[in-house]
């Protein structure tokens, strides 16, 4: 999702100019839009290098158990697990298991399964979590913000309306109430039984 996010976190509505420690100025123009920027994000895409298959993390997390991997739910072709670096709580990721980076390589199996499991994903976190919308998305390719631009990964982000505030701006640090491992176990709970 860092391709929604803006390259220059200083630029908040309102702020209009900030200065750097090294003096410059940065100019900011307001818009109507919210920020989610995730400087932690950088573990993903440091050097630009990506995971050949043999480490690359979602290939990896299926052969561990639910709890180690962080997973809530397994298909036949596509499984669920949250993200290590939430944008909140509950932040879950739909990958296919085959190693495949776009969505225009996935059959007609994968695409049926990961849309099925996205919804799913939807009501559950609902059910669990009472949170007004989402964000739902697939970033294609490093140019376009995907952290692991080599394995496929739909994005569930739940959003409440009380859920922007600024640690982000003032402490680089998103506000995370819970912990995975209780968030993992809350949504695997409620996750209708096949
Ligand atoms: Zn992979």
């Amino acid at each position: 999702m860092a391709g929604l996010v803006p390259e220059n976190p200083a630029a908040e509505p309102g702020m209009g100019f900030v200065a750097e420690p090294d003096g410059n100025v940065l100019a900011g123009v307001p818009d109507e839009f919210q920020r989610l920027w995730t400087p932690h994000r950088m573990v993903y895409i440091q050097n630009g290098q990506q995971p050949a298959k043999d480490d690359c993390p979602f290939c990896v997390a299926p052969s561990m158990s639910d709890e180690d991997g962080l997973i809530v739910a397994r298909g036949k072709y596509a499984y669920v697990l949250l993200n290590l670096f939430p944008y909140n709580s509950g932040h879950l990721l739909v990958c296919p298991y085959r190693h495949i980076s776009t969505y225009d390589l996935a059959t007609a199996e994968e695409v049926a399964e990961i849309g099925a499991l996205t919804q799913t994903a939807m009501r559950v976190i609902k059910d669990v979590s009472h949170n007004d919308g989402f964000n739902l998305g697939m970033n294609q390719g490093e140019v376009a913000g995907a952290g692991i631009a080599a394995h496929l990964h739909q994005h569930i982000v739940p959003r409440w309306r009380s859920d922007a505030n600024f640690f982000p701006i003032i402490a680089k640090t998103k506000a995370l109430p819970q912990l995975l491992g209780e968030v993992r176990a809350s949504i695997a709970e409620a996750w209708p039984k096949a």
